[in-house]
């Protein structure tokens, strides 16, 4: 019996795990080359079965099991870089998937290729430069010469939505193309609790104090490895100034008269759509 990747619920089924001990006869394999995903050209995006794998016969760099689905086994597999695309496939960079699949599926993508980029970078210990191996034990890569390890590297970030009254603060990044406003974000920094980076971001970004700091939600955002921590704030006290190397223009916007925004793919966008939400709910 052969079970279609469309016909299972991705966000229920999915089950994360770090080693496959169990025998099995079918598995999925989301293959990888040069940090690009093969696609099926009919979408939407499947993993290719074992069957489908095996026919196509690529030389493998790595393989790394992220977990099961419905029972199935799900393997992120590194090929060739320079492997050429079969028939009816393409292969495509992980920002063409955003917004275009369901969560679960979209983690799973982003997942795989944040496996593959730290088995790339960690083929040899930082430390020695001797080689590392593989930990039977959990997903660790290990220097047997002085004892050094690797885990797969997650950079934590706050992302913040400030508002002031009926207004909310939105800044434009030096880098960002075109008139696209979004909300304070950056990397918490090493001895930093989460709270002292919304502060501290805040405050050097665009020189303002904060207060009623509300934990929101999380996003993922392989892009290359972040974990996204989403706040509420109030305005507190100060004027605007600006941190001129990062933020090109930051403003109140009345929710009614917003800039260019962020997608609703992104937690920025969810932490605009929260506020607005709860305002509406109180007029
Ligand atoms: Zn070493």
């Amino acid at each position: 019996m052969t079970i279609d990747w469309e016909t299972l619920n991705i966000a229920q089924e999915f089950v994360s795990a770090t080693a496959s001990t169990d025998k099995f006869d079918k598995s999925f394999h989301i293959l990888i080359s040069d940090g690009e995903i093969l696609t099926p050209d009919s979408a939407p995006w499947r993993p290719l079965t074992e069957d489908e794998y095996q026919e196509l016969n690529y030389s493998e760099e790595s393989n790394h099991f992220l977990g099961t689905v419905s029972g199935i086994p799900v393997f992120a597999n590194e090929i060739d870089p320079d492997a050429d695309e079969p028939e009816g496939y393409s292969f495509k960079n992980l920002w063409s998937f955003l917004g275009r699949l369901d969560d679960a599926t979209f983690n799973l993508l982003g997942k795989s290729k944040q496996l593959v980029d730290w088995y790339q970078n960690h083929k040899f210990c930082g430390q020695c430069g001797k080689p590392t191996d593989d930990s039977n034990a959990d997903r660790s890569l290990s220097c047997a010469s002085c004892s050094n390890l690797f885990y797969p590297r997650l950079s934590p970030s706050i992302i913040v939505l400030v508002t002031r009254g009926e207004e909310i603060l939105l800044a434009k990044n030096v880098n960002a193309r075109g008139n696209f406003y979004s909300t304070l974000a950056g990397f918490i920094e090493p001895g930093e609790s989460i709270e002292e980076a919304v502060h501290r971001e805040v405050y050097e970004e665009v020189g303002i104090k904060i207060k009623q700091l509300e934990y929101f939600n999380s996003q993922s955002w392989p892009f290359p490895n972040s974990l996204m921590l989403g706040f509420h704030a109030v305005y507190d006290e100060g004027e605007i100034v600006l941190q001129a190397e990062e933020i090109a223009d930051a403003q109140w916007f009345h929710y009614k008269d917003m800039p260019n925004q962020p997608a609703m793919v992104s937690i920025s966008g969810w932490l605009v759509s929260s506020f607005i939400k709860k305002l509406e709910n109180k007029l």
